[in-house]
């Protein structure tokens, strides 16, 4: 594994993708500094080293970016929804061609290998293209009143000025996410980036702003004390609505939070994905499957598989070909050759990994392969399987964001699903059968917003995303997440 620093033509790009940033806030279609200069650090994850400093926006920067998005809302609902469809078209071709710059920026600041950034970006910019397909799909309907001379009209106008918030998983796509409907609905934004990965939305703004997003249209604030920085907008009239992605404590205070103001609300937060694997399942395609949904991301996903349950009759085979598998995988330097697992964002996040890997093994669990940390500079923590982990263990409660897979063994299906929905959460389960009634009874009686049928992967931008319970609400992608940043307004008409 090469953990030490990136050296060669890539550190050269590093420097030249990094040198390239803007630098300080956007604001109204200007780059300036916070007030009073403050500013932030962003570190390498795979080396701890400092890789820029950012603007660190202030509460009255918050406020003057909300501004901006106010003053820009009135002419940007006006404008032709082709040319709202169009900014985003080239938008995503922008990303596209921008590929390899964009991909070595995340992999720097995240942590994640290059493939799997490039990966990101493809998926990223699809929000783009996918939204700028359906802005001009914005319809309303005309009816007669069922008993009266009376007609009904309703239209679909721009929620108005938001606030988007979004994680450090994935820098680029869960800010295209919500940009790309937001653009296709006429809505103006705050953007607010993770403060451990901003450098991708300085990079990605500046893109949309080549692409023609009229001034005002997007600004970005990053900010090391976010809830204190975007805290005076969520009081302010003019904001409209607020987009989360991150933990669901976070998102729950800012539910909390919202009510005063009464903001339209998307809540896209924590998961607890199940993978549940039946005796009748193509054994082959469940573990590669696995793969995909344990160590997609460096298992730092909201969708990623958190816990195995597989029917006992194959349990030992799976787990043992599972641990194969994740023992074989690259760790290293997200920007090394080769690499195909990266580093944990942060020290805080490997911690968490260490404790909840010891309390399942105190528990009886038994580590195949991995179960430590890796020594040396970086938040390196080896792919893991733990096999016969027992019902008690909080693993099974609690989202491991890192690469490690927990099996468990269940006898019947009511078993499998009860053991499925035992939890708080409700995102994404995955589910291996042979059998198409057994999958669809599954699937019904899962109690999440999507499911994965014989397969690990289930982002598409042309699918609604989402969960239920404390996995939060509302879509994003598909024909419903336009719908989150639209109001419905009815006008009586008198004939
Ligand atoms: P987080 O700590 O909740 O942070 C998310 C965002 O909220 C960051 O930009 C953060 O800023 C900001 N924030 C924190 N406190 C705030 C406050 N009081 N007011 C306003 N904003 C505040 O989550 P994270 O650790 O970055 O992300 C990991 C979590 O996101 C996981 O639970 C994962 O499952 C979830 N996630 C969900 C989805 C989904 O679609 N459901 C997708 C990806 C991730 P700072 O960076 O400054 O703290």
């Amino acid at each position: 594994m090469t953990t030490s620093p990136i050296s060669g033509s890539r550190a050269t790009a590093a420097r030249r993708v990094l040198d390239a940033l803007p630098s300080g806030l956007l604001i109204g279609g200007r780059w300036r500094a916070a007030t009073g200069g403050a500013t932030l650090a962003v570190h390498d994850p795979a080396t701890g080293e400092e890789l820029a400093q950012v603007a660190d926006a202030q509460p009255e920067d918050a406020v003057a970016a909300l501004d901006a998005a106010a003053a820009a809302q009135p002419g940007w609902a006006a404008t032709p929804p082709r040319e709202r469809g169009e900014i985003l078209r080239r938008a995503f071709e922008l990303l596209v061609e921008h590929t390899e710059d964009l991909a070595l920026l995340m992999t720097l600041e995240m942590g994640k290998s290059l493939s799997e950034s490039k990966a990101e970006v493809a998926y990223g910019a699809e929000f783009f293209r996918w939204f700028s397909e359906q802005a001009v799909r914005i319809e309303g309907r005309y009816a007669r009143a069922p008993a009266t001379s009376e007609r009904l009209l309703t239209m679909k106008q721009p929620v108005g000025p938001c606030l988007l918030v979004t994680p450090w998983n994935f820098p680029l796509a869960m800010a295209t996410r919500k940009i790309g409907p937001a653009v296709a609905a006429g809505c103006t934004m705050v953007l607010k980036p993770a403060q451990l990965t901003p450098l991708t939305s300085l990079r990605l703004a500046q893109l949309l702003s080549e692409a023609g997003l009229p001034d005002g249209v997007l600004n970005v604030v990053t900010s090391r004390s976010a809830g204190k920085t975007v805290g005076p907008l969520m009081s302010d009239p003019r904001l409209r609505k607020l987009s989360f992605t991150g933990s669901t404590e976070v998102g729950q205070a800012l539910v909390e939070q919202s009510a005063k103001n009464l903001l339209r609300l998307s809540m896209e937060l924590g998961g607890n994905a199940p993978f549940l694997v039946f005796a009748d399942a193509d054994l082959d395609a469940a573990v590669e499957g696995a793969v995909i949904a344990k160590m997609r991301n460096n298992g730092e996903s909201c969708v990623a598989a958190n816990r195995f349950h597989v029917a006992a009759e194959v349990a030992e085979e799976f787990t043992r070909r599972l641990a194969e598998r994740l023992g074989s995988l690259e760790v290293g330097h997200g920007a090394s050759e080769g690499t195909q697992v990266g580093p944990l964002i942060n020290e805080e996040q490997r911690r968490k990994v260490e404790e909840l890997v010891a309390d399942a093994t105190s528990k009886g669990a038994k580590a195949l392969v991995g179960g430590s940390r890796v020594d040396g500079p970086g938040y390196f923590y080896q792919p893991t399987v733990l096999a016969g982990v027992g019902p008690d263990a909080r693993i099974l409660r609690e989202e491991v964001f890192g690469p490690v897979a927990p099996v468990t063994s269940f006898e019947t299906e009511d078993e499998a699903v009860a053991a499925a929905n035992d939890t708080e959460f409700g995102l994404v389960a995955y589910v291996y059968t042979g059998d198409l009634k057994r999958g669809l009874r599954v699937v019904e009686a899962l109690e999440t917003g999507m499911v994965g049928l014989n397969r690990g992967l289930v982002s598409n931008a042309a699918a609604p995303f989402g969960g239920v319970k404390h996995s939060g609400f509302g879509r994003e992608g598909g024909v419903e997440g336009i719908e989150e940043y639209l109001e419905t307004k009815y006008v009586a008409v008198d004939l």
